[in-house]
């Protein structure tokens, strides 16, 4: 459980929450979705490895570069258990979820034909869009888009049409785990079973979810994952592409260098190239946020992740309770979200306007599209006021923000 002593605790991890940022202010940080913030034993890992260890990995033979390619090595390792991938060479290291979307999309370029199908839906992050955009450009398929109801769920008629109609032709499923507009949970257990009847392959986006509740890549038969590691109270610039093993050996590099040659050769179809995971990784990985990326997760196991969502939804609960309050509110889906990321709008206000205000009191939320034009626009042609919230904010941070919203409309009121 997160009581207040413990939560007192937490905030002191976070360098951050312990200073003014300007004009005297603390801090009230609701833009978790798109980052999270670091706690010391994050910052600290990354100053420890520059201070003491500095190297490059996989091809010193000296003490410390031994010592950093074991310490990254160690990383993959506990990034394999916390999402329990069957083997350590399944998790890849990218530049983060976008980077990793972008390797599979190009990476199984050779094996999608004209007419061949692939599926997205109307809620995904533009970098779990465009990827597959270019692809079927330049390999002549076909993107189908699954729309969402009025309730924002996907409505999967279009995909059991599509699987049962074009079959064969239905390659690769791409969607969301948990949405980073509203926090809808996409029920991806039903939809990947549903694409294996078909053999159809499944990417989920994980970039929302691990911060707020764990994933089993084996128990929901995951072909692909992928999510970045500062969304997860992790350094920037890394991300992960987790695919089983069978499949990432069927996916072609598509960026080429050092690290990832077993013999070279000046006739490129006599190279031979590194087992898994390295193939895939060429040129000097991203060390330092490799492993103090091991430090965040070592931070959500000792919080609990059990005890980070019985918070997190008490927070929830209470920040729809108070937003409901404010005259004129729009709070979409406030019925359904199942995790801590609230848009919203007041009528009349542009929410640019609200965030500008907001961010005068200190409080950091985002507007606009949220790298989601296509869900967004079908909620408000305008963008969206959004809040997420992480195990770190308080009841009291959601009252101060009620507060100063009430403040903000009066300001705008005057205009
Ligand atoms: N997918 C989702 C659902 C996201 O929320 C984001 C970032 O906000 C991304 C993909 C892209 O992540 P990154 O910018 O770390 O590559």
């Amino acid at each position: 459980m997160i009581d207040k002593k413990k939560l007192n605790y937490i905030r002191k991890q976070f360098p951050i929450f312990n200073k003014k940022i300007f004009d005297n202010k603390n801090l009230v940080y609701f833009d978790n979705a798109s980052t999270t913030q670091k706690p010391y034993s994050v910052i600290k890992s990354i100053e420890k490895y520059y201070k003491n260890i500095n190297s490059n990995v996989h091809r010193g033979s000296h003490y410390i570069s031994n010592l950093s390619t074991l310490k990254i090595e160690k990383s993959r390792k506990i990034i394999q258990k916390f999402i329990n991938a069957s083997y350590n060479h399944e998790i890849i290291f990218t530049k983060g979820t976008t980077d990793s979307i972008n390797l599979i999309a190009l990476g199984i370029k050779k094996y999608i034909k004209q007419d061949d199908i692939i599926i997205i839906s109307q809620m995904e992050h533009h970098s779990n869009i465009i990827p597959w955009q270019n692809l079927c450009k330049e390999t002549k398929s076909k993107l189908e888009v699954l729309p969402l109801d009025k309730n924002y769920n996907i409505n999967l008629s279009l995909l059991d049409y599509l699987l049962e109609k074009k079959k064969e032709k239905v390659k690769i499923i791409s969607l969301v785990h948990i949405s980073n507009v509203i926090g809808l949970e996409n029920n991806i257990k039903k939809i990947i079973n549903k694409a294996h009847k078909n053999n159809t392959l499944v990417l989920i986006d994980g970039a929302q979810s691990l911060s707020h509740t764990n994933i089993n890549v084996k128990k929901f038969d995951i072909d692909f994952y992928v999510f970045s590691s500062h969304k997860i109270y992790g350094p920037t610039g890394l991300g992960i592409l987790y695919g089983k093993e069978k499949l990432l050996k069927k996916i072609s590099p598509i960026q080429f260098g050092g690290g990832m040659v077993k013999n070279f050769s000046f006739n490129l179809n006599k190279i031979e190239y590194e087992d898994l995971p390295l193939i895939l990784e060429p040129g000097t990985p991203n060390i330092s946020s490799i492993i103090s990326f091991s430090e965040s997760i070592k931070f959500i196991n000792k919080i609990g992740i059990n005890n980070i969502k019985e918070y997190e939804n008490k927070l929830l609960k209470y920040a729809l309770y108070k937003l409901s309050k404010i005259d004129n509110i729009f709070l979409y889906g406030k019925n359904i979200i199942k995790y801590p990321i609230i848009s919203f709008n007041i009528k009349n206000y542009h929410p640019f306007d609200i965030g500008m205000i907001l961010d005068k009191y200190g409080i950091a939320v985002r507007t606009g599209n949220h790298c989601a034009q296509p869900f967004v626009k079908f909620i408000n042609k305008k963008g969206t006021i959004r809040i997420s919230l992480s195990f770190y904010n308080t009841y009291e941070e959601i009252d101060y923000l009620y507060n100063k919203l009430l403040k903000s409309i009066k300001i705008l009121s005057k205009i």
